[in-house]
């Protein structure tokens, strides 16, 4: 499909990325942002209201990205944006504890009950980055498990697959990391639960923790069976290794604590991102008192940030998360998410149409087959081509999903019944579309 067969304009978007590629990498500062697997330049948003973006050619979408996660409440929330406006006037950050830091974490562990205490950092990436430091820590242990079709952040160690056959040791994903760290990483693939055993058998004595999104919302939506996250919580206690959920996407989406709650599964480790800064740059780690006892200045394991907690973030992170704790908040958004996807999928059933929506709370994702996707090695890379068309289609009637096949979708709190009824009706017919 080229350029030329837009029929919305995007001529200011266009501009505006043929110039930031005389400045960023790609015209980026973060890949998938350049819209490489899918039609055209990428939008430059200029604004968003609720459920709504506004690109610089005055075109309306209804956002179902979302900035990758953080909006649960949608764009340009009352209360988030006049919270830190208040603050923001006082001053933006002052390098020492603040009182919204304290109310933020007080408000987090009040509502969480499997952690009790937590650490503000900048993003998921550094969130996730110190847990591994921390595991390190505590075990003494050095070599990580994570899972294919997981994504913890840019983390070195983290962006390795797995290797060829057998060979589970990870190899990196990216240049620039060492052989060495990439080594750090034992690589399996998901729910499968006799290759994990195999690996502690070998490895448990040298492994500090096994790493994992409990709801696996970064390569597709990989749901996993409650069986398999209950496997790795006995056998982490068995083999004595720390077990880590990242919550980034998760945390305080599918629940106010995320999946460990849906689950009823206690990790050891948790990060948080993306929601817990209400659209402000903020991740976190937690866990019970005495493994967080190990984080300086309490302990050995040492962990800084200039910017860590500073009030305008914090003030934004309290606003946002202060809504998700009213009552039936998260029923509401499942219920209503549910009901978005089954009337799409329904309606692609009764045409015949080879597409499902696996989802969870408010996460979906457009899945071009009609079987259960659980691990990466299942998503069929042609299918990515139907996906492209689909995300074409959509932006020509208003609808905009992230700009890649591997994404979920996020509905927010926002979104209102006549919204969904809009989109769906436009999901629709640019599936009829894609299955012309
Ligand atoms: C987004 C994400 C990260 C990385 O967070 P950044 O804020 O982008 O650094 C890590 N883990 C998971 C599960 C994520 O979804």
């Amino acid at each position: 499909m080229s350029f030329e067969d837009h029929t919305i304009k995007r001529d200011r978007s266009a501009a505006l990325f043929a110039e930031a590629k005389q400045y960023f990498p790609g015209g980026v500062n973060s890949p998938v942002r350049a819209f490489k697997s899918v039609s055209g330049p990428p939008l430059f948003i200029k604004e968003g209201h609720g459920c709504r973006i506004t690109d610089e050619d005055d075109n309306q979408y209804i956002d179902f990205c979302c900035s990758w996660g953080p909006l649960i409440l949608g764009h340009n929330n009352d209360l988030i944006r006049e919270r830190v406006i208040e603050t923001v006037k006082k001053g933006t950050s002052f390098g020492t504890p603040n009182r919204l830091g304290n109310q933020l974490g007080k408000l987090i562990l009040d509502n969480h009950p499997y952690i009790e205490k937590i650490r503000f950092v900048s993003s998921g990436t550094e969130a996730v980055m110190s847990a591994l430091r921390l595991a390190r820590g505590v075990t003494g242990k050095s070599k990580v498990i994570k899972f294919e079709g997981c994504y913890h952040g840019h983390v070195d160690s983290l962006l390795v697959k797995a290797g060829s056959g057998l060979v589970t040791f990870g190899v990196s994903t990216s240049a620039g990391i060492p052989e060495s760290f990439a080594k750090e990483t034992l690589v399996l693939p998901l729910n499968q639960p006799e290759r994990l055993e195999q690996v502690l058998q070998q490895h448990a004595h040298e492994t500090a923790c096994i790493i994992i999104e409990p709801v696996p919302a970064n390569n597709g939506l990989l749901l996993q069976d409650r069986s398999f996250l209950q496997f790795l919580r006995e056998k982490c206690d068995e083999y004595n290794v720390l077990l880590i959920f990242d919550e980034v996407i998760s945390g305080f989406r599918v629940n106010f604590a995320g999946a460990a709650a849906h689950y009823d599964i206690r990790p050891d480790i948790f990060t948080f991102g993306k929601i817990i800064g209400g659209g402000m740059p903020v991740g976190a780690y937690a866990a019970g008192a005495e493994i967080m006892g190990h984080i300086a200045p309490d302990g050995p394991v040492y962990q800084a940030g200039t910017l860590s907690a500073n009030p305008v973030a914090m003030a934004a992170g309290l606003a946002a998360l202060e809504q998700l704790i009213a009552p039936g908040f998260y029923e509401g958004m499942a219920a209503k998410t549910s009901r978005f996807v089954s009337g799409i999928e329904q309606y692609c059933r009764d045409k015949g149409y080879t597409v499902s929506f696996p989802h969870i709370g408010s996460i979906f994702w457009v899945a071009f087959t009609n079987d259960r996707i659980v691990s990466a090695d299942q998503i069929d890379p042609a299918s990515m081509e139907q996906f492209k068309v689909l995300h074409h289609e959509l932006l020509q009637r208003g609808v905009y999903l992230g700009p890649s096949g591997y994404e979920v979708g996020f509905v927010s709190a926002a979104h209102s019944e006549a919204d969904l009824e809009e989109a769906a009706v436009k999901m629709k017919a640019a599936l009829d579309i894609v299955f012309k």
